[in-house]
């Protein structure tokens, strides 16, 4: 059975203050029956690190660099991550492809640095408007996931996120159909790369514009296992609303 997880990206959002919301996030999930992680700005980790030590909560980084150490200025390796507190991070975020140029093979060799250091890559993958348009949604999710996925990944240190750009923070959403083709796919492919062990143990979320008000419907879907969710996250009655609609599946 894959543990379901409810993964919160705060992007660049939040100072000292919104350390109130994991406050009272925590408050209200000291034992939990799904998994719950948030992934605060650089800036906040440690202080987020030790606001959500006594709960169910985890939190997470948004990003590390592929080496251990050097000169690489304003970068942040994963080793420094699992210091402050880490225990996930997210890698090939849409906006980091897009704002960053960043590659599969970045984000693969990332990806092998989170995973050597100890904490679980959540890797994104998504297909832009104009790519499910030309109907090429699976080819470029099937790309992304053999160009960004490791050969040492497992269900443990392993977490796949469908993200289709069009929909992260504009309130559209794919149809539950759409969902499940994806979801399926990607299903699919972990089992044929990995074999079925591994392949059925790797955790599949979806994320764009989840919100308290469709994800009991999303989370029904088969072979989703929970969400990542950026402007629901930011505030912890919303995010809490998805938690319970997971934790009820
Ligand atoms: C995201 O950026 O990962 C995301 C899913 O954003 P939103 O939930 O705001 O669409």
């Amino acid at each position: 059975m894959r543990r379901k997880l409810a993964a919160g990206n705060w992007k660049m959002n939040g100072t000292g203050s919104a350390l109130s919301e994991l406050a009272s996030l925590s408050q209200s999930y000291s034992k939990a029956s799904v998994d719950i992680l948030i992934c605060p700005p650089a800036t906040l980790l440690h202080r987020a690190a030790d606001a959500v030590a006594e709960s169910a909560v985890t939190v997470g980084g948004q990003d590390c660099h592929s080496g251990h150490s050097g000169a690489h200025t304003g970068d942040i390796s994963a080793d420094m991550l699992l210091d402050a507190g880490a225990t996930s991070v997210i890698l090939g975020h849409s906006e980091r492809r897009v704002d960053h140029g960043e590659h599969d093979e970045d984000v693969r060799a990332k990806a092998r640095a989170a995973m050597d250091a100890g904490l679980k890559a959540v890797i994104c993958v998504g297909e832009s408007l104009e790519q499910r348009e030309a109907a090429n949604t699976l080819d470029i999710i099937g790309g992304q996931m053999s160009g960004s996925i490791p050969d040492q990944s497992t269900g443990e240190n392993l977490i796949v996120a469908y993200e289709p750009i069009w929909a992260i923070g504009t309130g559209k959403v794919p149809t539950l159909e759409e969902i499940g083709e994806v979801h399926d796919f990607m299903r699919a492919r972990l089992e044929r790369r990995f074999g079925e062990g591994v392949g059925r143990s790797v955790r599949l979320l979806y994320g764009g514009s989840v919100k308290p008000s469709n994800a009991a419907d999303i989370f029904a879907v088969s072979n989703v296992d929970g969400a990542l969710v950026g402007g629901a996250s930011l505030k912890a009655a919303d995010f809490s609303g998805i938690i319970q609609a997971l934790e009820s599946i």
